[in-house]
């Protein structure tokens, strides 16, 4: 692959995922709705009823970006809830804060690895992770983190590129190798970036085995919810 993604070593790829998304974050927004027909907008919202948020709770949004789960969530946690946004990625970070803050809500942000969380034990009614995953080096300690700022009865909602139903699989490949590096290319002058998009989804674990991961991480009663053929699931799992 063009990455060489199953060679590189751990150190490279997190340096990848970096570059990727500094140099995707000024048309992150455009790019999700063009790739997705927009879609996504309604696999976010659909991450946000599953996860049962209530006036007053604490969300986390882990690799949280755009703050696009972030905002849907302080809708839902309302004034007397709190919403922490975190990225690892500085650009991404401030995209999503300016835009929060250009709709006059300011919101706790923090510049951070989903491997290790700077929250306490015990924290958060719900931490989320929408389109994120994927990207981290060591999902198992992403998730083991994640369960760990949790309150007990809390829930990690993980909203994920997973593996279509087998009659979409041709059509599904041709549309991510072909198209999507060329409308990265078209669109954002940058087709290298939507080649890596392209080869992290595929390389990404399907819904059993994410399902699997996060029991081994210590949550319960995990289950998940194929959305659009499988395209994307939304895994839930909760600390009891
Ligand atoms: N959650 C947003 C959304 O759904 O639109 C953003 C998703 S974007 C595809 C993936 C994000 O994961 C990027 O902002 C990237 O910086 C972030 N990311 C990658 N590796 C990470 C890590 N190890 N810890 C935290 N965030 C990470």
């Amino acid at each position: 692959t063009h990455f060489g993604f199953e060679t590189v070593d751990e150190t490279d790829k997190a340096r990848r995922v970096a570059g990727v998304f500094t140099s995707v974050a000024s048309k992150y927004d455009i790019m999700n709705d063009l790739m997705s027909a927009g879609l996504h907008r309604i696999w976010k919202r659909f991450a946000i009823s599953v996860s049962g948020v209530r006036q007053g709770q604490r969300v986390l949004d882990v690799a949280g970006g755009s703050a696009d789960l972030s905002r849907l969530f302080l809708k839902k946690v309302g004034s007397t809830g709190q919403v922490v946004l975190t990225d690892i990625n500085n650009a991404m970070l401030r995209v999503g804060r300016d835009r929060l803050l250009d709709e006059g809500i300011a919101t706790p942000v923090a510049q951070c690895d989903a491997e290790h969380l700077p929250f306490p034990d015990n924290y958060f009614d719900c931490v989320s992770i929408a389109f994120g995953l994927r990207n981290v080096t060591h999902k198992d300690a992403a998730l083991r983190e994640m369960k760990r700022v949790l309150k007990p009865g809390g829930r990690v909602i993980v909203l994920e590129f997973s593996k279509v139903a087998k009659p979409l699989e041709k059509a599904y490949d041709l549309y991510s190798f072909k198209l999507l590096p060329k409308m990265g290319q078209l669109i954002a002058g940058d087709a290298d970036s939507y080649k890596y998009l392209a080869e992290s989804i595929r390389m990404h674990p399907g819904q059993e085995e994410l399902k699997s991961m996060m029991l081994e991480a210590g949550l319960e009663r995990v289950e998940y919810f194929n959305l659009t053929g499988g395209v994307v699931a939304v895994h839930r799992g909760y600390k009891l």
